[in-house]
């Protein structure tokens, strides 16, 4: 009968409670940060494989400054956060586990102030502080994650196929419970490092634009993606919450890097 005990005493000591959000919000992870992050790493690896990262050290080092502050103010700490402009004319961006943070060029090109950048790179700030992926892969391979933590085995065979899963779910997008949660703690996290808010919803309602003209491909999807209108509302709701449509949007400085692309 004892030995039956072994397993849940197992995931009590292995799984933790983190904190995935403000206000001290906590959710189990069965996944450890530093998996996280290896599994992070070789997703980059297929991301760099197949696509261009943008040659212009002058763009890549202003859009990791405008990073780095939504960062500095999110509730996860325990990753290091980078941020890459892709080659790419896709109206799109990203987050891979483990805080490595993605944007292309077509969407860079699209906005027209510092705080709608910040907005979307705290959106995807929000996704690693939520750790939407991690969950999603929980729900895929919980058991078999936490054997394989507890048995020592590193990047044994599930670890391997979670890098493909990863993949997928960050292509495909998270859903839209998720993505409203991202928008959510972006908004936050933008306000907080002294951005306008309003930013988050002045892109919304470039995607609403495009809607009618283009596929969204914004986080590469339609289906998942709550449409831009919600997105709007409840952007809107949320300002109103925490204020700060007093602040800045940084209109010149953004013109002079956008001019590079
Ligand atoms: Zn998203």
């Amino acid at each position: 009968m004892k030995r039956i005990l072994i397993v849940p005493i197992l995931l009590v000591l292995l799984v933790s409670c983190a904190t995935t959000g403000p206000g001290g919000k906590k959710s189990l992870i069965l996944i450890p940060t530093e998996t996280e992050v290896e599994l992070g790493k070789d997703v980059v690896k297929e991301v760099e494989s197949t696509e261009r990262v943008l040659n212009n050290q002058e763009v890549q080092n202003y859009v990791s400054k405008v990073g780095r502050k939504v960062a500095k103010v999110c509730d996860r700490k325990d990753v290091t956060y980078s941020f890459k402009v892709l080659d790419n004319e896709e109206i799109n961006a990203f987050a891979c586990p483990g805080g490595f943070i993605y944007i292309y060029k077509g969407l860079m090109k699209q906005m027209d102030n510092e705080a709608q950048l910040a907005a979307v790179l705290a959106h995807e700030v929000g996704h690693v502080v939520a750790r939407h992926s991690i969950k999603r892969l929980q729900a895929i391979y919980g058991y078999s994650i936490v054997m394989e933590v507890a048995l020592g085995e590193k990047m044994g065979q599930t670890a391997r196929q979670m890098v493909d899963a990863a993949a997928g779910v960050i292509l495909l997008g998270y859903g839209r419970e998720n993505e409203y949660e991202s928008d959510e703690y972006g908004i936050l996290y933008a306000k907080k490092a002294g951005y306008n808010p309003k930013g988050m919803v002045q892109v919304f309602e470039k995607f609403k634009q495009m809607e009618g003209r283009r596929p969204s491909t914004f986080e590469k999807l339609l289906m998942s993606h709550p449409p831009a209108s919600d997105r709007i509302n409840n952007g809107n709701k949320e300002i109103q919450k925490i204020g700060g449509t007093n602040l800045p949007y940084y209109e010149t400085e953004y013109a002079a890097i956008k001019a590079k692309l």
